[in-house]
């Protein structure tokens, strides 16, 4: 497997100002950190770089999606009932259980307060985490959120692991290892089964050879350098996530020539999912943002009964950047200096016990929206001669109104619980979004005049060449999709075998 990003430990990750947070795509030997933004004009896009892909900072929801979704859209062999079995083989591999009744965060509790208030009480829910609890953990313990609290335990690939501590760096990584992130399950498991793991390795070819398979060409990043290098296959499964995959599809057909069947649709379909945040102050309720994982409990809105918008409210939250610095700068002054040790030590509990945006709920969503972006490669204008990079022509106007209705009901919520909705400028005056959910590019299609890939992630008109990530979605599901993704992997994974 090779993987650009880095293989990254728990006491490695980043957590102070200096750390390696960034992933540079233009200079990744200089920029190598594990989170990737990529800036396109109205739609900004967060994705992971590291062994592990985005689990590593992500917000752990495992949840299934509904299956209207695959009515429309999606190969005659997709649908709800034949991927039941594989969202629970990755519901089994990941672990996955709902928060707790002892361990209800504030966020969740002005959730099913707005539901409540509202008459949705019926559609709240819990959701199912990769993430793994300890019953005895409880907000009452000294010091709740302190690593002392994590219990070690041994998962089903034998990998040392924690309990959660609700600490709430979900998407910063998790320092106990009580995230079932995909390095400590799948990759672990694939690792066993003799994989070699490459990470530091950014793909950027695919040439087939003559007789079959193909030749992967890649930049090793090492000493701050790139050093190219090739590996051939008898197969390529292609998992980059849905611009990754994209970009270099579409790179080998109009730059390197080399995949000259591909379908005419690569890059047609992407979608952002309908990912949407609204803050709201609530000036006499205490929230904690940063405290708890990050999102725990949903309201299902994907029936469509708002006016036929179809999207799902979930609480969001944080983590305390501010906290995670100074608990670093106490941990290696201590380790420097007594005197300095102490005093860092001091100023780190104080900010360890407060949590400064107390009073703020980040009300968070996805929907289903028009799923009508389209990437591709290009040059600026006024340098023909520069090298192409990934664009995306999206436009709002066809997912507005199912945006439009999801931040409607936020305000709802909101105002029906206390709190003051803040809707945030970048969409208010320019209608901008932000999105951690990428999908398609490459969908999936049993006819290549309407998409990349078939039903079992078969690039048409490139035998033994295969996507299993999120690119392969023709349209959005309007909630997370990572277990998704993965059932998808599970399925294309069998038919490999069966093959
Ligand atoms: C902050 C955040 C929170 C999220 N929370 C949730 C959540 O709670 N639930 C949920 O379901 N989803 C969540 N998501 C989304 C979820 O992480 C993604 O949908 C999922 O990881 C996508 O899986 P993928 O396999 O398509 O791609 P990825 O997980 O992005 O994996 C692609 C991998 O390919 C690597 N790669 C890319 N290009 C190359 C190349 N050229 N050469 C070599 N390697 C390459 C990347 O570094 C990456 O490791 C969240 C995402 C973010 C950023
Ligand atoms: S809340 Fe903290 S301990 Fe729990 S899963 Fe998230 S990062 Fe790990």
């Amino acid at each position: 497997m090779l993987e650009r990003g880095r293989e990254w430990q728990p006491k490695d990750y980043p957590r102070a100002p200096g750390d390696a947070w960034l992933w540079d795509d233009r200079r990744p030997e200089k920029r190598n950190g594990w989170i990737d933004l990529r800036y396109f004009g109205d739609m900004t896009v967060v994705q992971g770089a590291a062994v592990g892909g985005g689990s590593l900072i992500y917000a752990n929801i495992s949840v299934e999606a509904k299956p209207f979704v695959f009515d429309e859209g999606w190969p005659a062999e997709i649908t709800g009932q034949m991927l039941k079995p594989h969202y629970e083989t990755v519901g089994q591999m990941l672990n996955v259980q709902e928060l707790p009744d002892n361990q209800l965060t504030e966020r969740f509790k002005v959730v099913r307060d707005g539901a409540q208030a509202l008459g949705y009480a019926d559609r709240f829910r819990k959701l199912p985490m990769a993430v793994t609890f300890d019953k005895d953990w409880h907000y009452g313990l000294e010091d709740a959120h302190a690593n002392r609290h994590s219990r070690s335990w041994t998962n089903a690939q034998g990998r040392r692991q924690g309990t959660c501590v609700h600490c709430g760096n979900c998407d910063i990584g998790c320092q106990v290892g009580a995230k079932n992130t995909l390095d400590l399950n799948y990759l672990a498991a694939a690792r066993d089964a003799g994989a070699e793991i490459r990470p530091n390795h950014v793909v950027r070819s695919l040439r087939p050879v003559d007789g079959g398979g193909y030749v992967v060409g890649f930049d090793r990043i090492e000493d701050e350098r790139l050093i190219p290098g090739n590996v051939t296959a008898d197969r390529v499964v292609l998992a980059a996530g849905s611009l990754g995959t994209t970009e270099l599809l579409l790179r080998c057909r109009s730059e390197h020539r080399t995949l000259n069947n591909l379908s005419d649709r690569l890059g047609y379909g992407w979608c952002s999912n309908g990912d949407f945040l609204t803050p709201a102050v609530y000036p006499g309720r205490r929230i904690s943002p940063t405290r708890g994982p990050t999102i725990t409990c949903a309201i299902d809105f994907l029936d469509g009964s708002q006016n036929g918008n179809r999207f799902f409210v979930e609480d969001g939250g944080f983590p305390d950047v501010l906290g995670n610095t100074m608990a670093k700068a106490t941990r290696t002054a201590a380790q420097a200096s007594g005197h300095l040790g102490k005093l860092f030590a001091h100023a780190g509990k104080l900010a360890g016990n407060r949590d400064p945006l107390d009073c703020i709920m980040p009300w968070f969503g996805q929907a289903v929206d028009a799923s009508d972006g389209r990437m591709h490669l290009a040059r600026p204008w006024w340098n023909p001669l520069a090298r192409t990079s990934l664009r995306l022509d999206w436009r709002i106007a066809r997912s507005e109104s199912v945006i439009s209705a999801m931040v409607a009901m936020h305000k709802r919520l909101s105002q029906a619980t206390g709190g003051t909705p803040v809707e945030p400028l970048y969409w208010r005056w320019f209608r901008d979004l932000i999105t951690p959910h990428p999908l398609g590019g490459c969908a999936m299609a049993d006819d290549p005049r309407r998409g990349v890939v078939d039903g079992k992630g078969r690039v048409h008109g490139h035998p033994d060449l295969y996507v299993a990530d999120g690119s392969i979605f023709p349209r959005a599901i309007g909630l997370n999709p990572s277990r998704t993704i993965a059932a998808l992997a599970e399925h294309i994974a069998g038919a490999i075998a069966t093959e």
